[in-house]
């Protein structure tokens, strides 16, 4: 797992639902269950300046650098505010998800976590959602650049449409995407509709999901086993798991009802995916969530799912 002070820095001040309190908040719940004592724990590093151009354009950044000299305005229309360092923090979601990346990738680690990572709004060339750098968008990126994969899927069960990814891939076959999330109707981004398939060669690349608000478990396992047989078509080298905790009941900021165990059953039966396809990769991010406890119960499901599922071993 990618996760320390370093991450945690990443949130927004003053009362803000994206607050600095989320890492705390998953990390007494993983120490509680006695995780701390079964993975290894890693800081993260900096994205670097090309790492983040591989998805983002060279003048978005440029803006969020210049904007994080001063801490004044926003980064969007108005969800996601500038503060004093704030692009160094965005660098270090992302590096903690390239880190997870190149562990798996080395050998090093068969699957890994990122708990505040998983920014799936941001687009190439903005920011969106409380994301200013789209962690997963980059990883795909580098993971392409750096070791030659021809299929990365994303999977994404928060509650939010994950747009950035989405959009940013499109027009892209080797990106396999699977989102279930709430109707685009009733809660941002909006999008996210069925027959959003992906576009020209990229059609039927992309699987959406949308669910009526409050929708609960039963909703999800009968859903979820066309994530599944999605991502068996296209044999995807590597796995991210967006595994926002907003779609879990109690949420202030959507209208989902699922359990944390949605979240345990998505991470073992990726990672058990992974393992069936030869080579084990998944990475988890943590994506969105805004009440503490549900950070804490769906986070750490996603760690025990990825601790039970088979492969890792004795
Ligand atoms: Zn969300």
């Amino acid at each position: 797992m990618v996760a320390g002070e370093r991450l945690a820095r990443y949130g927004f001040p003053e009362g803000h639902p994206f607050g600095l309190d989320r890492h705390a908040a998953f990390y007494g719940e993983f120490a509680a269950r006695g995780l701390d004592k079964r993975v290894r724990l890693m800081e993260t590093r900096a994205a670097s300046r090309e790492e983040l151009q591989s998805f983002h354009t060279p003048q978005y950044l440029d803006l969020v650098a210049e904007r994080s000299r001063t801490g004044e305005g926003y980064l969007d229309g108005g969800d996601t505010p500038a503060f004093r360092g704030v692009y160094e923090a965005a660098a270090d979601v992302v590096g903690a998800t390239l880190l997870a990346c190149e562990e798996i990738m080395a050998g090093k680690a068969r699957r890994a976590f990122v708990p505040i990572a998983g920014l799936h709004h941001a687009t190439r060339a903005s920011a969106a959602g409380f994301c200013v750098f789209n962690d997963c968008g980059v990883a795909i990126e580098m993971l392409r650049r750096n070791h030659g994969l021809k299929r990365i899927a994303y999977v994404d069960i928060d509650a939010h449409h994950g747009d950035g990814v989405y959009y940013g891939f499109e027009h892209d076959p080797e990106v396999i995407f699977a989102d279930i999330h709430e109707d685009g109707q009733y809660l941002y981004p909006g999008t996210g509709r069925e027959d959003e398939i992906g576009r020209g060669a990229a059609a039927g690349s992309k699987l959406n999901i949308p669910v009526p608000p409050g929708a609960d478990d039963a909703v999800f396992d009968a859903e979820w086993p066309r994530v599944l047989a999605h991502l068996r078509k296209f044999s995807p080298e590597f796995i991210l798991l967006q595994a926002g905790a907003d779609s879990v009941a109690g949420d202030p900021i959507t209208h989902m009802r699922f359990t944390a165990e949605c979240h345990q059953r998505a991470a073992r039966d990726l990672a058990g995916l992974a393992e069936e396809l030869g080579h084990g990769r998944v990475v988890g991010t943590g994506g969105g969530g805004y009440n503490r406890i549900n950070i804490a119960t769906a986070w750490t499901a996603v760690v025990q799912g990825f601790v039970e599922a088979p492969g890792l071993g004795s």
